[in-house]
């Protein structure tokens, strides 16, 4: 295996809009899922869908080299686009069960777009995926990201995650992807009953980590379990035009 299997992420650059088969797996991306399988990632569902999702296509092209890097990366605004690893913890979290291998998302809901590759992922996995974010760029970037990939069942909505979508909800799970100071109890309202919702929560100041939580609601019962400590954006309030 090559130490560095990022090597020869580069597509050429005229070949990135518009080819039609974007989602067969590449070398760079078939180590990338060995890697997360190696970091206890099981769900074959999961694996299968970040092997799908061509990462380099959310970043910018200064970037590419380091596409298949289990890291988070910057994306502009202050902003990163989260580590596979974490990507991948997180929905196999909250997908549906029985068998963690043929688990599917009903309807599902985003905070925190960002570039959008997250997003591409869901898709994979879900008959609808709602995305929301706060950043007027970053909704804009994510929406060209996606365009030229023709996913049909993502929407992207610009608005405050802690607002959630009231016109489309309840879903099936909620994934946040930044970090709240507690709870938002708007989203929790916003979950199914069975569903789940998984979310960094904590200040998230220089060098602080978060709880990530997994929220199980049940009737009127909501379930709280702690998973890993992680590092993500903070959830903030309000737009950015
Ligand atoms: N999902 C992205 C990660 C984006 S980083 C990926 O695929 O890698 C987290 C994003 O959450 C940032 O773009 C940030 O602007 C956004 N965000 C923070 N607070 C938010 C809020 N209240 N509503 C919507 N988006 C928010």
């Amino acid at each position: 295996m090559s130490a560095n299997p990022a090597a020869n992420t580069k597509p050429p650059k005229n070949q990135v809009l518009n080819e039609a088969d974007w989602s067969a797996p590449t070398a760079p991306r078939t180590a990338l899922v060995k890697r997360l399988r190696d970091k206890g990632i099981r769900s074959e569902a999961v694996l299968s869908a970040m092997l799908r999702v061509p990462r380099e296509r959310f970043i910018d092209e200064a970037l590419w080299s380091r596409a298949y890097q289990d890291d988070a990366l910057p994306i502009g605004h202050g902003q990163t686009i989260s580590q596979p690893f974490v990507v991948a913890r997180m929905i196999e979290a909250i997908l549906p069960s029985g068998s963690a291998s043929t688990g599917r998302f009903g309807k599902i809901l985003e905070v925190g777009t960002g570039c959008g590759y997250q997003a591409a992922v869901l898709a994979q996995l879900a008959d609808e995926v709602y995305s929301i974010e706060r950043i007027k760029a970053l909704y804009d970037k994510a929406r060209a990201n996606l365009r030229p990939l023709r996913i049909p069942n993502v929407r992207l909505a610009y608005g405050d995650g802690y607002q959630g979508l009231p016109d489309a909800a309840p879903f099936d799970a909620i994934i946040v992807a930044a970090a709240a100071p507690d709870l938002p109890q708007a989203l929790v309202q916003q979950l199914k009953r069975g569903g789940k919702m998984i979310i960094p929560v904590g200040q998230s100041e220089a060098g602080a980590a978060q709880q990530l939580k997994l929220i199980d609601k049940r009737g009127m019962t909501v379930i709280e379990k702690q998973l890993d400590l992680v590092r993500f954006v903070p959830m903030l309030g309000g737009l950015v035009k």
